[in-house]
């Protein structure tokens, strides 16, 4: 492999036949430096028919010319010899270095020519410049040329160190982006190596000459050329020329080093003019980045969509940048998000942007760690919800304008969180409008205290998306809590120590909220195992009456919001237990009589109506006064009054607890005595008349019909039906002539 010079010979050749004389035939040849012929060819016009023997060509073509070759690579000295009537010439063709790679070599017929071969090979040394000379312009004009070819820099660059690399042939050729300073950017750079990325040799180069100002440069004994290119002192690329370590005794000579400083020269253009529309592009993608996520906001409050807008299309725009998000809110986020964290003492850069609100850039790391850490506050309005930090993977200086962007891209991410935010609030306003309203509507709606209880827990639980809802009723005078109604209804009934840590919390504070950090496991609390838990007293009459109590075993399960709508839920909820209360209280008034303190009808109705369903057999007195217009007639109607509470009363003290006395009518009584079978039935109807007979002023008797039934005679017995056989044989008393008790 000969590469460059044997395209130099081809050059040469051209130059060598010009100067050799007319009608001499002969043979002109190029060997590598083993002496293997590359190329040869005739140094006479074909055409005139006058060529070397056929021979000597053979002689040239099989490669028995070797020997003298082999001598002039030996002593890199131009050898000349004569045999069986042929001259044979080899010229060394000696790098700089001295070194020679190639022979050109010459046959000619002995009698042909007429002068000292070995002075005109000396004499060739001038055309072989020339010839290099001719084809380095060739080169470079058709690099020049293809440069025209690329539109962005990474394409030229690739292809400008391929052509160079090619024709110099000896190690490698890289570009490496240079700054505004004129300082290397590592994270930019176009090589012909194809090592491992970090393994590269351009990359130790580039970390040896570190920060300096690029200038045109040799090092290691050229082995390494740097030149830079630059456009109107602009600092566009450095070119590299580079020999690795393991290619030894080899180095870059002058035309190396000036046949790259020439393409440096005439790259800066086509170079600047492929940058600028790199940057062009760069730039209309950022505002269609900028457009795409403003209408985003616009059209959608969803953060999510406008997170992960940024967070993919930072790589595309800044390739050598890794991007982090750290928020103080928590969306539902479906980009990967970071907690900021306050606990170091030398504050992070993302931490250090969120207290001082403004991008902060930096860099981090030691040594080979260093990288450059860029900081943006998400800043809305109302306040800063996060941090956009984006990472180079080594330290880069980034101008004034791509921070400005990056701040810009931050700002939009906080615009959107306030937008959600807001939107979410309204949402959540609405929804607790509603809730309020819907629960407001059904506890009125309610005046049973068990009802309302198991409707709040219910309304708990779907409303909070929790595990475990509660309520307790504070026992009186005592430190325990009552489970009144829960979710899980093995909780029903139980009761808790109020010394807990919670409980003790919510009756001191009156207010709790707690969150377990996540990781740090369940919080103190017996009752149920969980890591977020809420809790409000209920409040009747100015004191703590019992707790609303929501838990969850997951992380973070409520939010503030949450708790102030637990809040609400526990003053209606009180409300409504007050009314609750108080309308037991009326109940109890409702089903009194008045005047004798019997129940009412309607309650004897509901009991005897309840027994008829869930007991086995019972029985009804019906009592009726005698003659009992007479008393209004002779004593007038408050006496009849006074005398109708006295049979009330003996009638209360006849009867056991669990009978039910009522007043029936006017001057009717009844008496249902549940499980209580005839026999003792009539007993007590008979006790009572004795008793009315006896012990009434002005004295009184009364009637009494008997009615009884049970299970297996009475299928399907109405209250009607039973009332209706004791009627009739309180009718059949009357008849029999008063006084008396009558079974049915
Ligand atoms: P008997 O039942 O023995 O057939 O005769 P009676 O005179 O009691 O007749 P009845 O039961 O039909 O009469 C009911 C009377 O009781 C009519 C009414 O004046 C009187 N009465 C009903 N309720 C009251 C009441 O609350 N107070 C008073 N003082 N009288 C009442
Ligand atoms: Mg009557
Ligand atoms: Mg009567």
């Amino acid at each position: 492999m000969l590469g460059k010079l044997e395209t130099v010979f081809s050059y040469t050749a051209h130059f060598i036949l010009q100067s050799w004389p007319e009608n001499s035939p002969g043979l002109l040849f190029l060997t590598d430096s083993g002496g293997r012929v590359i190329n040869f060819m005739d140094m006479h016009d074909s055409q005139s028919g006058n060529s070397l023997s056929a021979a000597a060509r053979e002689y040239v073509q099989t490669g028995k010319v070797c020997h003298y070759i082999l001598e002039s690579l030996g002593t890199k000295e131009v050898v000349v010899k004569t045999k069986n009537g042929y001259v044979y010439g080899a010229f060394p063709l000696k790098e700089l270095d001295g070194s020679v790679r190639a022979v050109i070599g010459m046959i000619v017929a002995q009698q042909e020519i007429e002068f000292d071969l070995g002075a005109y090979m000396r004499g060739l040394e001038p055309l072989i410049r020339m010839g290099y000379d001719a084809y380095i312009q060739h080169a470079t004009s058709q690099i020049v040329t293809d440069l025209t070819l690329y539109d962005t820099a990474r394409d030229l660059l690739t292809n400008l160190t391929r052509q160079i690399s090619s024709i110099i042939s000896k190690g490698y050729c890289s570009a490496v982006k240079l700054s505004e300073e004129g300082v290397l950017v590592p994270q930019d750079c176009v090589t012909t190596e194809e090592a491992e990325p970090g393994q590269a040799h351009i990359a130790q180069l580039v970390t040896r000459i570190g920060n300096t100002p690029i200038t045109p440069m040799a090092l290691d004994d050229h082995r390494v050329i740097v030149v830079p290119v630059s456009l109107n002192s602009v600092p566009l690329y450095a070119l590299f020329l580079h020999l690795p370590p393991k290619e030894q005794d080899c180095f870059y000579d002058t035309r190396d080093v000036a046949f790259l400083q020439e393409i440096a020269e005439k790259a800066s253009c086509a170079l600047w003019r492929a940058i600028m529309s790199d940057d062009l592009r760069r730039e209309a993608n950022k505002k269609d980045l900028l457009y795409q996520l403003m209408s985003k906001i616009q059209a959608s409050i969803d953060v999510n969509d406008v997170l992960h807008e940024i967070v993919t299309s930072i790589p595309s725009l800044y390739p050598y940048f890794s991007v982090e998000l750290f928020l103080t809110v928590e969306p539902d986020a479906t980009t990967p998000v970071k907690q900021l964290s306050f606990q170091e003492d030398e504050p992070s850069t993302s931490t250090k942007a969120y207290l001082e609100g403004r991008l902060v850039a930096e860099e981090v790391g030691e040594g080979d760690q260093r990288v450059t850490v860029i900081a943006a506050p998400l800043l809305g309005k109302q306040g800063i919800y996060g941090v956009l930090q984006v990472t180079s993977n080594q330290p880069i200086s980034l101008s004034q304008h791509e921070k400005d962007y990056i701040a810009i891209l931050a700002d939009t991410a906080g615009t959107a969180f306030e937008n959600a935010q807001l939107y979410q609030q309204s949402r959540n306003l609405i929804r607790e409008l509603r809730l309020i309203n819907d629960m407001a509507r059904q506890l009125n709606k309610s005046l049973d205290l068990k009802e309302i209880l198991d409707f709040v827990t219910e309304m708990m639980q779907a409303t909070f998306d929790a595990e475990f809802c509660a309520i307790l009723r504070k026992q009186p005078e005592e430190d325990k809590f009552d489970v009144l109604s829960a979710s899980i209804p093995a909780f029903n009934g139980t009761v808790v120590n109020a010394i807990e840590k919670p409980f003790r919390q919510i009756m001191q504070s009156k207010q709790t909220l707690l969150l377990a950090q996540p990781g740090a496991g369940p919080l103190p609390f017996s009752m149920y195992s969980c890591c977020s838990l809420m809790g409000v007293p209920l409040v009747v009459e100015g004191e703590i009456s019992g707790v609303l109590l929501v838990a969850d075993s997951r992380y973070h399960s409520f939010s503030f919001d949450d708790y102030k709508l637990l809040e609400i839920f526990g003053q209606h909820a009180s409300l409504a237990m007050t009314n609750a209360v108080l309308h037991n209280e009326m109940e109890r008034m409702v089903i009194t009589d008045n005047l004798t303190g019997l129940f009412t009808r309607r309650y004897l109705n509901e009991q005897v109506r309840a027994s008829l369903a869930k007991d086995n057999y019972g029985s009804l007195i019906l009592i009726d006064i005698d003659y009992f217009k007479t008393v209004n007639d002779t004593f007038g109607h408050q006496v009849g009054d006074e005398v109708l509470i006295q049979v009330a009363n003996l009638i209360r003290h006849s009867i056991r607890e669990s009978d039910i006395a009522a007043r029936w009518g006017g001057e009717e009584l009844a008496v249902y005595l549940p499980r209580v079978d005839k026999a003792t039935a009539h007993a007590v109807a008979e006790r009572i008349r004795q008793c009315v007979e006896k012990e009434t002023s002005p004295r009184v008797t009364i009637s009494c019909g008997l009615a009884k039934w049970n299970r297996e005679m009475d299928v399907n017995l109405s209250v009607e039906a039973l009332f209706h056989q004791a009627d009739i044989a309180l009718y059949e008393a009357k008849n029999s002539g008063r006084n008396q008790v009558v079974l049915a």
